[in-house]
């Protein structure tokens, strides 16, 4: 329905048998309609005394007293209860009513005509024809004036008209003056006409103001709501820029007083904003540029300080122009969108950084890499991704715990951002990975330096709580556009150098080089190749023996680890055990070791002893100990023949866990080995914490000792010395010459393992080395004859 349209109003409306479909709240009307008979009621009552009075005075004589004072007072009885009933209803603060008030009134009206009406059809027999004349004019105009009185209510009429017309009708016809008669009902069919007419357009009348009511209650209700919140507010200005018509709201909104802003101009608002930054203040200076040219600008973001507090409010406004098209002036909304915006900020922010140290997410690093990769072509620069990788994180983790880790990495985090300068972004990758997006790249030296001091800062140690933590970093480093021109690329390539950097001992740095693809494609297929390996039984284990330096008797051999594939060839335990560690498939593998290893041992004689290599994360396994001593029994090896080899970097994760584990496997019988003593994190102060019972000096000492060389042979000394001192057994690895050999023995070492003796050979060939005894001469031949 149109804004004014009229409601579809049928008689039957009209006369009260139905509401009209589909209009909602016709109760209302109906509620008016008894309204509205409140004044026309008194009217009513007053013409009434009248008539009644008239009647009386024009039948006095004809009709006899005493039946017109019954008439008098049933016609009083009757008005007064018709008045009271109909008052009450019309007085009573109807908001809705339903059809049945209607028809009550309707039915009083019925009532009060038969009351008033009836009679006087019975005195009008007995009236002269001047009284007759006059009965019927007043019956005319009460039929007439139920028509007005009742206007409001047509089904209250209706009653009363009919029998009013129906008395007059009566009456004409006892004239016996022909069709005259028929003028009753043609009345009264006129009147109903009238009736039905004016009481439907009271009803029309009704609907609309109870429309308008409604729509402007509506309003009103919206607009105080909206008054209430902080949506938007509206302002103007005249022609000359200055602010007009200031509602309290706007002038709150922007921080003063209605009286202080109508002094201003939009302009002064505009170019108010000093603390704004780059993009504002050139949005402000485009809205300024429309200003001048009388042009719409809208959505501006404007920084205002209201009561000491940065807020920002958002503008809109198009130019108003008189009917002859001249400016008169801007108009427009604003609103203050300082929570929206402050939301926006927080979700990009939340979207771009990592929630724990604060720094750029990955989203955010890959995004300032692709960024500096867009810009560099421009100005000729050399854009760079560092990859960093904490070493041992993971052991701080599982040991101390998450929240240890957890602030291990914000103090990682805090690190590395003191490290670079401002053009550059640091990032957390996620886990124990970071980046930083090095946008122009000065020189490779320069590069260098950095990941210097990055390892040198990150090498710690940390502290948390009483506790020391000590990590370390590896860094692969890619440089564009030489290393890649796009974003995949370049993480790539870092990537790979991180991986060549994290095979090392820890702490290095790799720069990519195009090599690296083909080394990440070799380890690539021996991870594949290696998942087949045991069940395939490419894997077999060589010995090579230790030796007694005094007796030259065989004490143990060493069980070292070969593959075979039929495609690979023979792969170095050095290049595939790294990788099966790596990829979880070296527990699998040291297990057959171990067991294999100790059934070949049983079938030695009882004073030959075998040591078997464990890495560092076989050791810390759970189960380890299990397998251990499974192996032991079912081999049927006494504990004590056995030797475990673990290399240095055990230390770097000798948690109590692994300590623990150390003294477990100790108290089981087996023997402990440090191998490759010398390497890696070489700190005597370690061998302190666990009590070994040998160790092995790595080969690259063993094979720098020589006559000339008094400061290799003196560390090795000071190391004889000191296991010495702890109560270990030496051994001297890799002796591969005689004057090695005789400078080791005159040093002190217990034991030589080396080529000079025996490479490492197959079992068969160590059983029978056991038979045969051993001397230096001897390991050429072997070593000729196991190669
Ligand atoms: P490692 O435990 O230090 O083993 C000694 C390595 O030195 C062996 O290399 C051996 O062949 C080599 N070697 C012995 N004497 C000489 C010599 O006179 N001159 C030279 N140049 N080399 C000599 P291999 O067999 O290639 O093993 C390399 C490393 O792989 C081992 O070093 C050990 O750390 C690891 N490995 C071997 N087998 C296993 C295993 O079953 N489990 C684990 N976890 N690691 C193993
Ligand atoms: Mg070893
Ligand atoms: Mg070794």
């Amino acid at each position: 329905m149109s804004d004014r349209s009229l409601p579809e109003i049928n008689w039957r409306v009209v006369f009260n048998r139905a509401a009209p479909p589909g209009l909602r709240h016709w109760g209302r009307v109906r509620a008016a309609q008894l309204k509205a008979l409140g004044p026309a009621l008194v009217i009513a009552g007053c013409g009434l005394l009248v008539n009644t009075l008239f009647t009386v005075y024009v039948l006095w004589g004809s009709v006899p007293v005493t039946k017109l004072a019954a008439w008098v007072l049933v016609l009083a009885a009757a008005t007064l209860f018709v008045t009271y009933q109909t008052r009450r209803l019309g007085k009573r603060e109807f908001h809705a009513v339903g059809r049945k008030a209607i028809d009550r009134v309707a039915l009083y009206s019925l009532m009060f005509g038969c009351v008033w009406v009836m009679p006087i059809r019975y005195f009008f027999g007995q009236a002269g024809p001047s009284e007759q004349v006059a009965i019927g004019v007043m019956a005319a105009v009460m039929m007439a004036g139920a028509g007005f009185v009742f206007a409001s209510i047509p089904a209250a009429s209706v009653g009363f008209i009919t029998v009013t017309g129906v008395t007059i009708t009566h009456m004409l016809n006892a004239q016996d003056s022909g069709v005259i008669f028929l003028i009753g009902p043609v009345y009264m069919m006129a009147m109903f006409g009238f009736v039905f007419v004016n009481g439907r357009a009271f009803m029309q009348r009704t609907w609309l103001d109870i429309e308008l009511e409604q729509k402007s209650e509506t309003v009103s209700l919206l607009l105080r709501e909206y008054e209430a919140s902080d949506a938007d507010w509206l302002w103007r200005t005249n022609g000359g820029l200055t602010f007009e018509k200031v509602s309290q709201r706007t002038a709150r909104a922007l921080g003063r007083t209605p009286e202080g802003l109508a002094r201003m101009t939009l302009r002064e608002l505009l170019t108010e904003s000093r603390k704004a930054d780059q993009t504002t203040r050139r949005a402000i200076a485009a809205a300024l540029a429309c200003v001048n040219r009388r042009e719409a600008f809208s959505e501006l973001l404007l920084p205002i300080e209201i009561n000491g507090e940065e807020r920002i409010i958002e503008l809109s406004a198009r130019p108003r122009s008189s009917p002859q098209g001249r400016f008169v002036g801007y108009e427009g909304v604003g609103s203050d969108v300082t929570e929206a915006r402050r939301a926006a900020a927080r979700i990009t922010h939340m979207a771009h950084h990592d929630a724990l140290t604060g720094l750029p997410n990955r989203l955010h690093v890959l995004e300032s890499l692709e960024a500096a990769l867009a810009e560099a072509p421009k100005r000729g620069d050399r854009p760079a991704i560092i990859l960093i990788d904490l070493d041992r994180f993971k052991s701080i983790n599982d040991t101390l715990g998450h929240v240890a880790g957890d602030h291990l990495l914000s103090e990682v985090a805090r690190c590395l951002e003191n490290i670079i300068s401002d053009e550059m972004t640091a990032g957390r990758l996620g886990g124990d990975e970071f980046a930083i997006v090095v946008p122009a790249v000065e020189s490779r030296d320069e590069l260098e330096q950095m990941c210097l001091a990055l390892i040198g800062a990150l090498h710690g140690p940390f502290h948390y709580h009483d506790q020391r933590l000590v990590v370390g970093a590896s860094i692969g480093v890619a440089i564009g556009p030489r290393d890649g021109d796009t974003v995949e690329e370049l993480v790539r390539n870092a990537d790979l150098a991180l991986y060549k950097a994290k095979a090392g001992a820890g702490n290095e740095t790799c720069f990519y080089d195009p090599a690296m693809h083909e080394l990440s494609e070799e380890r690539r297929r021996i991870e594949l190749a290696l998942r087949d390996a045991p069940e395939a039984g490419q894997l077999s284990l060589n010995y090579q023996p230790l030796v007694n330096t005094q007796t030259g008797q065989i004490e143990s051999f060493e069980a070292l680890l070969r593959w075979n594939h039929p495609e690979l060839g023979q792969v170095s335990p050095a290049k595939f055990i790294p990788i099966a560690e790596d990829t979880g498939m070296l527990g699998k593998i040291g297990e057959w070791v171990l067991r294999t290893a100790c059934k070949e041992a049983a079938n030695w004689p009882a004073h030959v002893g075998v040591a078997v290599n464990v890495s560092p994360r076989q050791v810390q396994d759970a189960g380890f100990l299990v397998t251990l001593m499974s192996a032991l029994t079912q081999a049927g090896l006494e504990p004590r023949r056995l030797e475990l080899e673990v290399t240095e970097s055990v230390f770097l994760e000798l948690t109590g866990k692994t300590q623990k584990m150390l003294q477990q496997i100790q108290s089981l019988g087996v023997k402990l080995a440090m191998d490759d003593f010398g390497t890696g994190y070489s700190s005597l102060g370690y061998l302190r914490r666990a009590e070994f019972d040998t160790l092995k000096i790595d080969q690259s000492f063993v094979q720098a000792v020589r006559e000339d060389d008094p400061e290799s042979t003196a560390i090795v000394r000071a190391v004889v010395a000191l296991a010495g001192s702890l109560g270990m057994k030496t051994v001297a690895e890799g002796v591969q010459t005689e004057e090695q050999l005789a400078i080791v023995r005159e040093l002190g070492c217990d034991k030589i393992q080396g080529y000079i003796f025996s490479r490492p050979v197959a079992a068969g060939t160590a059983r029978a080395m056991l038979g045969a005894g051993l001397t230096p001469d001897s390991g050429a031949e072997r070593s000729a004859a196991a190669a």
